[in-house]
């Protein structure tokens, strides 16, 4: 009751919701309630949380951020959103997000856009913005949210919170809206990393539904919490503080640093050669990817339908011309482009060699250190409106977090500091399945 007084209260001026749930949050608290009197409560039983909108919800609209997608209801769960209700957890509602998760602003989103609860004219980063923004705005305690190239981790950094991104394939995709499936991975925002830990607990589980499922059983992610840092090896990438590095978020991290070498860390100088190709070489695979999995929204079988369409090509052209904004058009553009044929082998085949070497610079520096460190995003939170015309710029917004996502690796982030009042976030890159200890590194600092 008093979150969803909160919510009531506060939320018009963050937006940070697209729909509140609250008489279904009120009878599952009841239901909390009874199994705790009854001394049966599962992990996270009564603890209330939000699913940013990408994930279906039975029976409560699932939009993605999309006026494509405003009347759709799914009628099943995603699978992160039933191992919540599995674990007792209440669902107070939907969080807001960029359109189709394009984006790093929460600009983009059919809904209006997210504003920053650390200073209102200012962007909360994006694409999972609303549930950065509500869990640092205390409307709730954790939030689910999805990571593609950083929107986990940026809209954390933009908002003091803690994110985590886990090994590509930790997190079923079921009933998780496709955007660039070998990309896409589930994972928690919340307050801190042990409280990211125990949400991370109940997301990642084995899952046949999904084909890139690693399989694993489920795992007590808090298991490590507790240890000492005592002679871990921390790679600092060279390259991850050149140019484009605002110099506060510079002074922040290095202080972070310094204070890991207080705790027994040991600071070893890496380098990852392909950094700069990063970027580039996601803005052919993502949006290649895109374009397929948006082929289905087609005004057919669910989602937006044109107004008396002559036929069935005007039916797709203006379904789709007028369900999808303009981000999500421009990446369909640009990914069937890079599909075209004669143009595979340049564009697609050649990023896909790219992404080869970026994982191989990471594999090679995990035979020298334990995890990785650097800033999670270039500056802190701009103004609303500051790179809206400049898609080039917004894509620029995610140049430390893209490559962990080619490579498949866990990476999070954590608040350390900030810089005129604006919170600076610490990213960390841990090695392939080694949530447990990246997590326990974070949580040693806080
Ligand atoms: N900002 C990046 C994009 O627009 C990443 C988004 C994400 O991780 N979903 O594609």
């Amino acid at each position: 009751r008093h979150l969803l007084e909160r919510i009531q209260q506060q939320d018009a001026d963050y937006n940070s919701f697209i729909t509140v749930t609250a008489e279904r949050a009120l009878a599952q608290a009841a239901a909390a309630d009874e199994r705790l009197a009854n001394g049966d409560a599962p992990a996270l039983c009564g603890v209330p949380i939000a699913h940013k909108d990408i994930f279906c919800t039975r029976g409560v609209r699932t939009s993605c951020g999309s006026r494509m997608l405003d009347n759709f209801v799914p009628p099943y769960d995603a699978a992160v959103v039933e191992g919540f209700e599995r674990a007792g957890a209440i669902s107070l509602g939907k969080t807001n997000m960029d359109e189709f998760a394009m984006g790093s602003s929460n600009e983009s989103s059919f809904y209006g856009p997210v504003k920053n609860p650390w200073d209102n004219s200012r962007v909360p980063g994006g694409s999972s913005g609303g549930s950065a923004a509500a869990v640092a705005a205390q409307l709730c305690p954790g939030a689910t949210a999805t990571d593609t190239g950083g929107s986990i981790r940026q809209p954390a950094s933009l908002t003091n919170t803690t994110g985590v991104k886990p090994t590509y394939g930790r997190v079923s995709r079921w009933g998780m809206i496709a955007f660039a499936s070998s990309l896409d991975q589930g994972g928690p925002i919340a307050r801190t990393a042990e409280d990211a830990a125990l949400m991370l607990s109940v997301m990642a589980d084995r899952d046949p539904r999904d084909s890139t499922n690693l399989q694993r059983e489920a795992e007590d992610f808090t298991r490590d919490l507790g240890q000492s840092l005592h002679g871990l090896r921390i790679g600092v990438p060279r390259e991850y503080f050149g140019e484009g590095l605002n110099s506060g978020t510079g002074e922040r991290v290095q202080e972070a640093l310094r204070e890991y070498e207080k705790l027994g860390a040991q600071l070893v100088e890496i380098s990852l050669p392909h950094t700069h190709l990063a970027v580039p070489a996601y803005y052919v695979i993502a949006p290649a990817e895109a374009s397929a999995n948006l082929s289905r929204f087609d005004g057919v079988r669910y989602g937006y339908r044109c107004e008396n369409p002559a036929d069935l090509r005007d039916l797709y052209m203006r379904s789709r011309g007028e369900g999808f904004g303009e981000e999500v058009q421009r990446r369909i553009l640009v990914g069937t482009y890079a599909l075209s044929a004669g143009y595979y082998d340049a564009y697609y085949n050649k990023a896909q060699q790219v992404r080869r070497l970026i994982k191989q610079d990471f594999v090679k520096a995990f035979e020298q250190v334990d995890v990785i460190m650097g800033p999670t995003a270039p500056s802190p939170a701009f103004e609303l409106g500051a790179k809206q015309a400049d898609p080039v710029s917004m894509y620029l917004e995610d140049i430390y977090t893209i490559a962990i996502n080619l490579a498949g690796l866990p990476a999070m982030s954590l608040p350390c500091g900030t810089v005129d009042g604006l919170p600076v976030g610490l990213q960390i890159i841990g090695n392939y399945l080694d949530e447990a200890r990246m997590l326990n590194v974070a949580h040693q600092y806080q």
